[in-house]
């Protein structure tokens, strides 16, 4: 873990960890606080927390109030002692989230056009395209403590793997990032860090239970569960997509009929337009694909956004199906919120009310009481955003 050490280091370098995690809470403490966290004299505590004071990690943030009419300094974060990025990795395009130390977004790049490849020379690109762009917003390489990056499909944060990017046996791309960003890297699933995200930064921080639908081209889940993310054994939870829930006789992506996905999702939206396309349905796309044009998912959610009946028609199938899929986790985690995020949660509109019904049609009446269905505050931020605040979440782990 020595990768960790490299901005913090010197003869109390434990203990100024160890302050800096107890600060992450965002309240203000005094020396006597520390001194008694630490266990240690408050003559050392003094001369760590000024230390900590003039390398820019702490800032005095209040007084404390007292009775006896001394009021000691309360010391917390200093908001600029560092930048945490986050990059979430799509099928075509990556988007970067910078949030300071107490965890506020400070920058956000949407869509920069970028398509990862399954090779060594592909993520070092990458990574300078993520470097080039921090420093054309002015951003100090030498203040980012830490880089959070997600992928599509299983990976396993403890070990570092991405199973979309393999890259080799011997070496988990976690290493590669690390290697060319020069910082520690925290992996991780691309929909357990928007829920991570919106559990945070979102809809909501309160300690609960929070399932997160990932609706983009694919259908993902990410779980908070009693207020800690869930990743399973390897990190392979979440994939509700391949649930085999449907009778459509359809072929998944994974290789298998009927999984959920081929009827919630953004590939389903495409199949369910062409269909409707090739049956002759009138729609202010029926030009484009009869002159043969690829219609791509940006093209039916335009046209959805345009309310072209037979886009809107498809959004509404997959509302129900998606409903009915939802009231069963809610049967089966009794969870205090659904929040429904990814490219799809863009047509609410005519999403959300199939899906709702569907939920009160499915679900068991008392357990679905519990249970309130949102849609995702930080929308497209959200995946990036988590990158970022995850990563530093598992450094200050390493420091507590
Ligand atoms: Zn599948």
């Amino acid at each position: 873990m020595g990768h960790f050490l490299q901005h913090i280091h010197g003869r109390y370098a434990g203990e100024k960890k160890k302050i800096l995690a107890l600060c992450m809470d965002g309240a203000g403490y005094s020396v006597a606080d520390f001194t008694q966290h630490l266990d240690t004299s408050i003559p050392k505590v003094t001369r760590i927390v000024n230390e900590m004071i003039h390398e820019g990690y702490l800032t005095e943030i209040g007084k404390q109030e007292s009775a006896t009419g001394r009021r000691p300094s309360l010391y917390g974060l200093n908001p600029d002692a560092g930048y945490f990025v986050g990059i979430d990795v799509g099928h075509h395009s990556i988007s970067i989230a910078v949030t300071d130390f107490p965890g506020r977004l400070v920058h956000f790049a949407d869509v920069i056009p970028f398509q990862l490849k399954n090779q060594e020379e592909s993520v070092k690109q990458m990574c300078q395209l993520v470097l080039q762009h921090l420093s054309s917003e002015d951003i100090d390489q030498d203040k980012v403590r830490a880089y959070g990056v997600n992928f599509t499909g299983r990976v396993n944060h403890s070990t570092g793997y991405s199973y979309s990017y393999f890259i080799s046996e011997e070496k988990p791309i976690r290493n590669v990032l690390e290697e060319c960003l020069g910082k520690s890297v925290s992996v991780e699933n691309d929909s357990r860090a928007m829920a991570y995200g919106e559990y945070m930064n979102g809809l909501t921080n309160e300690e609960g239970t929070i399932l997160f639908l990932n609706v983009g081209w694919g259908l993902g889940m990410g779980m908070i569960l009693d207020g800690k993310l869930f990743t399973g054994k390897s990190g392979f939870s979440g994939e509700i997509g391949h649930f085999p829930l449907l009778d459509n006789n359809q072929y998944c992506r994974c290789g298998k009929i009927g999984c959920l996905e081929t009827g919630a999702s953004g590939s389903a939206l495409q199949r369910l337009m062409m269909e409707k396309l090739k049956e002759g349905r009138p729609s202010i796309l029926s030009a484009a694909f009869k002159e043969g044009k690829e219609l791509t998912l940006e093209n039916i959610l335009d046209a959805t956004q345009q309310e072209d009946v037979a886009a809107i028609e498809c959004i509404e199938e997959i509302g129900s199906t998606l409903g009915r899929a939802i009231a069963g986790l809610i049967n089966l985690f009794n969870p205090d919120m659904v929040i429904i995020g990814g490219r799809l949660s863009s047509t609410e509109r005519y999403l959300m009310p199939p899906l709702r019904s569907a939920v009160n049609k499915y679900s068991l009446n008392l357990v679905n009481n519990d249970t309130v269905i949102k849609l995702s505050r930080l929308g497209k931020e959200a995946g990036a955003i988590g990158a970022s605040l995850l990563s530093k979440a598992r450094l200050v782990s390493e420091w507590a």
